[in-house]
């Protein structure tokens, strides 16, 4: 078991408090958790920057609240709006566009970036940022699926550290601090089982995206809601483990656990299984990269074991669920296969929620991009990028008839 994270010396290197932030994504819901304990803690922490892209008005009203230094919105257009919209006399230096963001991200003020942009929108900036040697708190699972080499090779050279905001990852982080990998045998990911966990096929056929965006534990975004009825999140996960912990897929094993209370667990030579469990809020990870390797105090009702009384797990339906296969597959391809899978799905998703496709053809498209794709290599940024570009546009193209 290899992995950068595991090799975190446990206080020294960690950025002394009070801790800047670079929140990218901030008007997201990973960013809303993020700002929620920022603000919390205004003694450990100041917003040195926030990034969003469409919602201008969140940003400038989290902007109002924070007063960063630094603003980024996608469109020029959104510039002048946010100026409108910002209190007199405060004026933050404002950019636009996809290289405002890798900018912010490698802000030589920042003390840790916060990758909370939906999609492989988030790899160009977080791959700046580990090549900037920052202390990443990684939400953007996509970055390590479309580029986790990319990744590790930056952080291995610059010292950058990656801290897992994804609660599966953070438990497994929390399970694996202070022991020794050597005696690492397996990790185990937990899934909620989304939605449809116990609805027959016919069922999973007809789903809406509104009953798909139900998530029954979670409030998340739109995108992972869906990967989350579909699995994809779940295969996404499995690959994003792979890359932060140096383990083969098979390594990495699924279960479903409905309450969403075992966040993860590893399991150790010895047998035991060592389990971080904790209430379904995104906050709890979240503070606990934000912190490390302090704990916050965070103001969460405590979580009653005795109320919950059980907790179950059973093995995902991967029939049913095909997406969770098709990451492995991908994965174990190598190349530039995740890169395929995390376009198609992506892809898939937009017209899924557009309702141009049903909810099973999202795992459909997937598999037809990854029967499509001939083994090619996708080394660098550039040669990433370009795939993701083909694969969405093929995508599209079979989608209107034309491929
Ligand atoms: P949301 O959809 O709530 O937020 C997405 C954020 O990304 C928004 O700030 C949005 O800006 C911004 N954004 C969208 N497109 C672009 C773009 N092209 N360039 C720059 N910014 C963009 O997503 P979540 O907060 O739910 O998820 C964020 C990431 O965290 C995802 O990778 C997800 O997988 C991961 N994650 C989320 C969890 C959760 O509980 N939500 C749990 C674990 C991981 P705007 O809204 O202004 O357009
Ligand atoms: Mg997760």
């Amino acid at each position: 078991m290899r992995g950068y994270i595991s090799r975190l010396p446990l206080v020294a290197d960690s950025p002394a408090f009070p801790r800047r932030l670079c929140v990218l994504g901030a008007t997201g819901s990973i960013g809303a958790s993020t700002l929620d304990i920022a603000g919390a803690h205004p003694d450990m922490f100041s917003v040195l920057a926030l990034a969003g892209a469409n919602n201008v008005r969140k940003l400038a009203e989290l902007a109002a609240r924070f007063r960063p230094k630094y603003l980024a919105v996608l469109h020029e257009d959104g510039v002048k709006e946010l100026l409108a919209l910002l209190p007199p006399g405060y004026r933050p230096f404002i950019a636009a566009g996809e290289s405002a963001y890798v900018d912010l991200a490698t802000l030589p003020e920042a003390d840790v970036v916060v990758s909370a942009i939906v999609g492989a929108a988030g790899l160009a900036p977080t791959l700046a940022a580990a090549r900037a040697g920052k202390t990443i708190a990684l939400a953007n699972k996509e970055s390590l699926v479309l580029a986790g080499d990319l990744i590790r090779g930056a952080c291995a050279a610059t010292g950058a550290v990656v801290l897992p905001v994804d609660s599966e990852h953070n438990a497994l982080f929390q399970a694996l601090r202070g022991h020794d990998p050597a005696y690492v045998s397996e990790l185990i990911l937990t899934a909620s089982g989304g939605p449809f966990r116990d609805k027959d096929a016919a069922f999973i056929a007809s789903v809406t995206p509104e009953q798909a965006l139900a998530h029954p534990n979670w409030s998340m975004g739109a995108k992972i809601s869906i990967d989350s009825a579909t699995l994809m999140n779940k295969g996404l996960e499995v690959i994003e483990a792979c890359h932060l912990y140096g383990l083969a897929a098979g390594k990495v094993a699924v279960v479903v656990h409905p309450q969403s209370i075992v966040h993860s667990l590893v399991r150790y030579a010895d047998g035991s299984l060592l389990a971080h469990l904790g209430p379904p809020d995104m906050r709890v990870a979240i503070s606990y990269c934000l912190g490390y390797p302090l704990r916050l105090p965070l103001n969460l009702a405590p979580l009653d074991i005795v109320a919950l009384g059980k907790l179950t797990f059973e093995a995902p339906r991967e029939d049913d669920f095909p997406c969770l296969g098709l990451a492995r597959r991908a994965f174990e391809a190598g190349g530039g296969a995740t890169v395929v899978l995390n376009a198609a799905n992506e892809a898939a998703v937009e017209l899924f929620l557009a309702r141009k496709i049903g909810f099973t053809g999202i795992a459909r498209i997937v598999e037809t991009a990854l029967d499509r794709h001939a083994a090619t290599d996708a080394g660098d940024l550039d040669s990433i990028l370009a795939l993701d570009r083909e694969t969405r546009d093929r995508v599209k193209m079979t989608q209107a008839g034309l491929g």
